[in-house]
């Protein structure tokens, strides 16, 4: 930023003020020297973590997981700040507009950083406005339904949803968060509309869905499970190729008779664009010695949450990740009409 300025002092004076020119480039030279001795020194203050939905639900504790993790590692607090709403864009709003200095985080995931912009009319854009950090584990989606709602399995569920169109009130964490993306798609595989009834995040759905006032969510595995095993709700499918290694009852939704219903939710973190690289990688760093870490990830692992494998743990590796989800969902969800109405 320093330089970008000095830069136009240049252009403006253009030759003729050789003077400013001078002292703009020592104010930038100084300036950049302090940037790079901030990057060197961060982080000295606390970094908090722009959670984008609400506190409890499967973001959420991915966020305070690993946070917890950095915090030991980078030796100063971390807070996590759950700015909910619109699908989380509300909260990813907050950090592409906050000082790139690597002390506001975004954490977030498919659904807020690529289906929220072919959803919204976003104001800032997701590829430019904020620097990538890591990739995080992935988690494929339970179809839950409440205990007592008539359907045993995803074929009595997809038959019950095709005689009652537009009947069946299924949760999700806003337009354009995976429980949206992942119900729109259900609909769209059956043919047969969903109400969709948005929340702050899926921890309140999760509730709503236990008390019996909303018929189904297409959920994250990390934030439906142990309601499932505690019986308060059903799955009827996982939407992975293959079955949970830690809930390995449960149907893949290709074994349930739907095998067009398939969806991983990837998750990430982001720093405002601008932010030094020496401040990307050193969070990156603690990030990625969090993922090694035995206790981090057998916690996960019981959430259904893995991956990424060791060579995708880059910044590079998240932006090109990002990008290529971008330019395959955008067309995807656009011509499904999924949209925040
Ligand atoms: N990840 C969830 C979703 O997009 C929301 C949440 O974390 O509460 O459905």
């Amino acid at each position: 930023m320093a330089i970008g300025r000095a830069g136009s002092i240049f252009g403006f004076c253009a030759g003729v003020c050789a003077t400013s020119v001078v002292a703009a480039s020592l104010w930038a030279s100084s300036a950049f020297a302090q940037g790079g001795a901030a990057a060197l020194a961060y982080p000295v203050r606390p970094i908090t973590i722009i959670v984008p939905f609400a506190a409890g639900g499967p973001t959420d504790v991915l966020a305070r997981v690993l946070g917890e993790h950095i915090r030991a590692d980078l030796g100063q607090p971390v807070l996590i700040e759950n700015v909910t709403g619109a699908g989380g864009s509300i909260g990813v709003g907050r950090v592409a507009a906050a000082a790139p200095d690597g002390y506001t985080v975004s954490a977030g995931h498919f659904g807020t950083h690529v289906a929220n912009g072919a959803i919204y009319a976003l104001k800032y854009d997701l590829l430019r406005d904020l620097d990538p950090v890591a990739l995080l584990p992935s988690n494929p989606m339970l179809v839950v339904t409440r205990r007592n709602f008539p359907a045993a399995d995803l074929k009595e569920l997809v038959a019950w949803l095709k005689a009652n169109p537009g009947k069946a009130t299924a949760g999700t964490a806003g337009a354009g968060s995976g429980s949206h993306i992942g119900g729109a798609f259900l609909a769209n595989l059956t043919g047969a509309p969903i109400q969709f009834v948005p929340y702050r995040g899926t921890a309140p759905a999760m509730q709503d869905l236990v008390s019996g006032q909303i018929d189904l969510i297409v959920d994250q595995t990390a934030n439906a499970l142990s309601q499932v095993r505690q019986g308060s709700i059903r799955a009827l499918a996982v939407t992975a190729a293959t079955r949970l290694a830690v809930a390995p009852d449960i149907p893949t939704s290709a074994e349930a008779g739907l095998p067009g219903l398939r969806m991983e939710l990837w998750n990430g973190m982001w720093l405002p664009h601008g932010t030094p690289r020496a401040i990307v990688d050193k969070l990156n760093g603690a990030i990625v010695k969090a993922l090694g870490d035995p206790g981090v990830r057998e916690k996960l692992a019981t959430l259904g949450l893995e991956g990424p494998p060791a060579g995708q743990r880059t910044p590079e590796a998240l932006a090109a990740f990002q990008k290529a989800e971008v330019e395959k969902w955008w067309p995807i969800i656009k011509a499904a009409r999924i949209s925040a109405e």
